[in-house]
């Protein structure tokens, strides 16, 4: 059996080698290393992909968050909704931009932020929500958007697990994560489901206005030369990341179908087994029911393939499936709320009872675009045969 890895780049480089080679050395050859002509195209290709008429590349997600954040304008004081089962970059640029983040529970069975617990978190300063597609699954965005139109509130997606994703509405028109919300993020990071050799990101929005103030804010919040009408940032996505992700992209609905794959005998093995719960597929209004996996209608990209495990001691399972040569991840092990950076007398631990439980089950298994059939029968076995000792 070949080594069992959380991600495998390297088995997926291989397929692609010849052309990601060359077009590194075309970049070389052509020492246009900052925004080059692989950035602009990459830029193109990604809005036809997304079908959005802005694409912003920037120096990795957690910028692309800022700086939409900087481009709607919001304020010091302007309180900012998320969730609470998230990784930190969310709450860290809200807290760096001095808004202030109001952290709401998530739900069991998505992992996603609550729509019910958003609603229950609004004031009159409120100003923005940031769901988080978490895992690959598109969060209840129809819910989302009704909340933000009724209380006049910007939607700005953090997208970076859930490229290609799909959202379908209960009309049956379907829009990919990321271009639902006036603005949104993405990360590049080499193991997002559409990664590059180093970092990156991206942001994306249909509003003209915001896009232009966007391109200036990323550029030292130039849009004349040396005239800075606004504080910007510098953060650029370099040529040669570009030139990867440009010949990735063409790929990207196949690695998704791979990851797919890989999920769906993740689930046939752990079916039916008590202690394990697997991850929902809620399929968003889409034709097939909830616990299949269909490869149409994208509902779910699975970047991490997530387990509860309950009536288990999960931390031994971490340790026992290590010591067997299996990686596993926590994802993630402390609710954002207590982490100490943001901590705050406003929370009451009763409004957290979900996050609060699934920081001690949740497991996140191997899950890329080259697991075996092999390596998958020899995972689960091992996490069954764990469980129901
Ligand atoms: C990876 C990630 C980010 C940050 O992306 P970077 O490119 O690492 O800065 C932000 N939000 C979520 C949910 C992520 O998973």
């Amino acid at each position: 059996m070949r080594k069992i890895q959380m991600v495998d780049l390297k088995g997926q480089y291989e397929h692609i080698k010849e052309r990601i080679d060359t077009s590194i050395s075309e970049v070389i050859n052509a020492t246009a290393f900052i925004n080059g002509p692989e950035v602009h195209s990459l830029q193109k290709e990604l809005e036809e992909y997304l079908d959005i008429k802005h694409v912003i590349p920037c120096a990795n997600g957690t910028d692309a968050l800022q700086i939409a954040m900087m481009g709607l304008g919001l304020k010091p004081g302007d309180e900012v909704i998320t969730a609470d089962f998230t990784f930190a970059a969310t709450v860290e640029v809200i807290a760096l931009l001095k808004l202030t983040p109001v952290l709401v529970d998530v739900e069991l069975d998505s992992f996603n932020i609550n729509p019910d617990a958003i609603r229950k978190a609004i004031t009159p300063n409120t100003k923005a929500i940031v769901p988080v597609h978490l895992f690959g699954q598109a969060a209840n965005m129809a819910a989302i958007m009704e909340i933000a139109n009724e209380h006049g509130l910007y939607v700005i997606e953090d997208n970076a697990q859930g490229i290609g994703a799909s959202y379908k509405f209960a009309d049956g028109k379907g829009a990919k994560t990321g271009t639902i919300g006036h603005v949104s993020s993405t990360s590049f990071f080499p193991s997002k489901n559409l990664g590059c050799y180093g970092d990156g990101g991206a942001i994306f929005t249909n509003d003209d206005d915001l896009a232009h103030t966007i391109r200036g804010i990323v550029n030292h919040g130039m849009y004349k030369r040396y005239h800075h009408d606004v504080v910007g940032v510098n953060s650029r996505l370099d040529s040669i990341q570009a030139a990867v992700l440009r010949a990735k992209l063409p790929h990207l609905d196949q690695y998704n179908n791979a990851r797919r794959e890989a999920a769906r005998k993740y689930n046939e093995a752990f079916k039916g087994v008590d202690r394990i719960i697997i991850p929902k597929v809620k399929g968003n209004n889409c034709e097939t029911n909830e616990t299949i996996i269909c490869d149409t209608c994208n509902c779910h990209v699975f970047h991490q393939y997530t387990l509860r495990v309950v009536n288990t001691n999960r931390d031994a399972l971490v340790k026992h499936l290590n010591a067997q040569g299996i990686p596993c991840g926590v994802y993630y092990p402390i609710p954002l709320h207590k982490q100490k950076a943001y901590m705050d007398a406003r929370y009451d631990e009763a409004d957290f009872p979900i996050t609060n439980q699934l920081i001690k089950e949740v497991i996140s298994l191997p899950m890329h675009t080259e697991l075996d059939t092999e390596q998958i029968d020899f995972i689960t076995k091992t996490v069954i045969d764990f469980v129901i000792q």
